[in-house]
């Protein structure tokens, strides 16, 4: 069977340093690389910043494990070395698909034939990606969602070329390192999660927009109404208005308008969520 020891993450930006300090976390010994010394330099401040976080809000956490994980973590600006001996990489890198096909084309050559790589994309499919790895068989998706330490599912999605071993390798790594692991049997333009959660959003969108009904009551509809404990609008302020916005502004001309309608009333207040304490709700 395929051993998974040595993990290699792509990118150090917001999903890639969660990735890895999860990864380092639950034992494993980890590889960071992105383009450059000075990026790496804030990489090592985003991960001292996760260490804090482990060692108070997840469960177990101390701040001598946390240490120990910040410990089994490397950097290196250097992609042949970054992945000379990797068993996985993990590609966290921007979601611009030149930049990730060159960067396969650039791994197929440099990554040992045994290594597995695995796209956490939210938006292309590995299909998109497959013919630039040299490797399809050992190839796949595998997404997490932001927070990785709370949000903790893992959706692991192959393509048609993907040997199955390769994907219960992923699955069992992905439980390895305190994820759930959610198999998506076929190629899926957002997953599980955003195949859900975008239609939904919009949707309660919609309803506001349109003055339908506020979104303090939208929310208690779903709230009252499912027993889910949050409504739309209060998982919008989490995901972040800009985010919705850059979406929404993508799509038709009825998402535009909604787009809009987002904009003047919030985005254009400084409402952008909980991370700057007010969106549609006050924090
Ligand atoms: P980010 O912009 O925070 O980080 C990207 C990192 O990649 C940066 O550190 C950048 O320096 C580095 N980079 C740029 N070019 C590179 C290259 N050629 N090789 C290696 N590294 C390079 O982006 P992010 O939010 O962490 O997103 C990364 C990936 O994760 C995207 O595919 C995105 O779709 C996916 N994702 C993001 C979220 C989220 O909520 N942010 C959630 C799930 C999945």
């Amino acid at each position: 069977s395929i051993d998974i020891q040595n993990v290699t993450v792509l990118g150090s930006g917001v999903l890639g340093s969660q990735i890895a300090f999860q990864t380092a976390f639950h034992g494993f010994a980890v590889t960071v690389y992105d383009i450059s010394e000075e990026i790496l330099e804030k990489a090592q401040q985003r991960l001292s910043g996760l260490a804090g976080i482990y060692a108070k809000e997840v469960p177990g956490g101390t701040e001598a494990k946390a240490a120990e994980a910040l410990a089994r973590i490397t950097c290196s600006a250097d992609l042949a070395d970054a992945v000379k001996d990797a068993d996985l990489v993990i590609e966290a890198i921007p979601e611009v698909l030149d930049i990730k096909r060159a960067t396969y084309e650039q791994l197929a050559v440099l990554a040992p034939e045994k290594t597995i790589f695995a796209s956490n994309s939210s938006t292309l499919l590995p299909s998109d990606m497959k013919d630039f790895t040299g490797r399809p068989e050992k190839f796949l998706a595998l997404h997490f969602a932001n927070q990785v330490w709370k949000f903790n599912t893992a959706e692991v999605m192959g393509t048609a070329d993907t040997d199955p071993q390769v994907f219960q390798a992923v699955v069992s790594f992905a439980a390895n390192i305190g994820m759930v692991p959610i198999e998506v049997h076929k190629e899926k333009a957002g997953y599980v999660l955003n195949s859900l959660l975008v239609p939904f959003l919009n949707a309660a969108a919609e309803l506001a927009a349109f003055g339908y009904a506020s979104p303090e009551d939208v929310d208690k509809v779903w709230r009252i109404g499912t027993g889910a404990p949050m409504g739309p609008f209060q998982i919008y302020d989490v995901v972040g208005l800009s985010t919705a916005y850059n979406i929404l502004s993508h799509g038709t001309a009825k998402d535009r308008e909604i787009a809009v309608w987002m904009k003047e009333n919030y985005i254009d207040k400084g409402k952008m969520g909980v991370a700057t304490g007010e969106g549609f709700y006050r924090y």
